[in-house]
């Protein structure tokens, strides 16, 4: 049976306000339910965590992922909270006092010099600085739009020491391993350092909580390489890339991380006006279906939707235009390339060779269904960067490792009893998707397993069954 394999993240917001409302997301395909820290409150978070509690499919539940919104900088208040800015008008910048526009934070307040480019919200206004004279920049817009009060603010090409985590996001990390969260992403991420500060606070409570980077600053992609390996999955956060680099170099920032994560076999999610015209349209634009079907080309695991289904007009279209677009383009992946690419298998890992050879025998065998059992979720994520054209299976004995496996190419998960052979772990996994119908009597399947069952990261059996 063709199902969708790409996942699809779905950010949160008021347009989901409602059990209903979530519902219906449940049901058009979201895999990942993002609640997004920068906006909002807890209490309206909780509630929507206990609604997908009650809503999980028993068959690949949803996961929750936490996103804390990191060292953002925003300017000060604006006179009425938002002033119109035309394109070629000349403004001042200052740090405090007489001045239209106010940057207070130390830190980015004195990497600002004369000829820097500042992006103010989401880019739509941008202001080139000018000379600097009693501690006042003259400056002048080079586009237009709104201003609004505490709005963001980048300035282009800058790097800045600030902690990786402020006062807010600690507060947030508290409520997040209080609620359970099955990810916890961190914006803004710079260094491996700050993806190990983030894991050092989170193991002192919770340490099968596992982790997102957010790639979106231009040091964090510069260190992408050591990043990837202090993460357990990795966002491609092409908003606020877009801002911190030119508009050309962010396709190519796009290919770069994903192709390293699928290496390294990191899921990947490819994030940010995805279908943003969907905002207010029923329909996306041909460039948007592109882009989507392109970035699952690339080899993302994931992709998510923000503001198309947090506040859109439309979003459970939303999701079902995106899993469309992700059903279509998924047949034209090539696995045999993956197959042969030597930098996915590090053979001296058993669980990898066994993932490599479980997909590679399925394939030679035109398997239904590769099976695999798993205490973390290595295994089912090691076999899906190979992209294999059957559905992967994976029985899980924790519903933790279960949801974690919504980020993951392919992937479905069933919660079986902690198995005690390893006999009994085949035959629970054979068991529990002939109930979910994903495999029916006499399909040759391929299996993988743990002796002795129950460990992390101990697979190193493979068998190939008719069911
Ligand atoms: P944000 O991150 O939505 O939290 O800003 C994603 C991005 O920047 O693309
Ligand atoms: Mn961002």
């Amino acid at each position: 049976m063709v199902r969708r394999r790409t996942k699809i993240v779905c950010t949160l917001g008021p347009a989901v306000d409602s059990k209903s409302k979530l519902k219906a997301l449940v049901a058009a395909g979201m895999n990942v339910a993002r609640i997004n820290c920068s906006h909002g409150d807890w209490e309206t978070r909780k509630k929507w965590i206990s609604w997908i509690e009650e809503l999980q499919p028993a068959l690949s539940p949803i996961a929750v992922l936490i996103d804390l919104q990191g060292p953002k900088f925003r300017i000060g208040s604006v006179p009425g909270d938002r002033i119109e800015v035309k394109p070629g008008a000349d403004l001042t910048v200052a740090q405090k006092g007489e001045c239209t526009v106010t940057v207070q934070d130390k830190e980015i307040w004195s990497k600002m010099e004369p000829g820097d480019r500042l992006l103010l919200g989401d880019g739509d206004v941008e202001l080139r600085l000018g000379e600097k004279k009693d501690g006042v920049f003259q400056c002048r817009s080079t586009s237009g739009g709104t201003v609004r009060s505490r709005q963001g603010v980048t300035l282009v090409g800058k790097s800045f020491s600030v902690p990786a985590l402020t006062e807010k996001d600690r507060e947030d990390l508290n409520e997040a391993i209080e609620v359970g969260a099955d990810y916890i992403a961190l914006s803004y991420v710079r260094r491996a350092t700050d993806m190990r500060e983030l894991r050092r606070l989170v193991d002192e409570h919770d340490p099968e909580i596992k982790l997102v980077a957010k790639i979106e600053t231009k040091e964090g992609l510069k260190n992408i390489d050591e990043v990837i390996k202090s993460t357990d999955v990795v966002m491609v956060a092409r908003g606020d890339l877009g801002l911190q680099m030119d508009f050309d170099e962010v396709p190519v920032a796009q290919k770069r991380i994903i192709d390293k994560c699928n290496a390294n076999g990191t899921p990947v999610i490819t994030a940010t006006q995805m279908l943003e015209s969907m905002l207010h349209s029923p329909r996306p634009t041909r460039a948007e279906a592109s882009d989507v079907a392109n970035a699952i080309l690339d080899g993302t695991d994931a992709v998510m939707l923000s503001g198309e289904t947090a506040t859109g007009d439309y979003p459970v279209e939303s999701v079902k235009t995106m899993g469309a677009i992700a059903e279509k383009i998924e047949g034209l992946i090539d696995h045999a390339a993956r197959m042969s690419d030597g930098r996915h298998a590090t053979r001296d890992h058993e669980t990898d060779s066994v993932a490599h050879a479980a997909a590679s025998i399925a394939d030679a065998l035109r398997a239904k269904a590769i099976l695999t059992t798993s205490t973390s979720g290595t295994t089912p994520r090691l076999v899906s960067r190979y992209r294999p054209s059957m559905p992967v299976l994976c029985s899980c004995w924790k519903t933790r490792t279960q949801r974690q496996l919504a980020v993951v190419w392919g992937v479905e998960s069933a919660l079986v009893d902690l198995p005690e052979t390893t006999d009994q772990a085949i035959s629970s996994t054979v068991d529990a998707f002939l109930g979910y119908k994903r495999v029916k009597v006499g399909d040759k399947v391929v299996v993988t397993a743990g002796f002795p069952p129950g460990m992390p990261g101990n697979t190193n059996m493979l068998m190939v069954l008719d069911v």
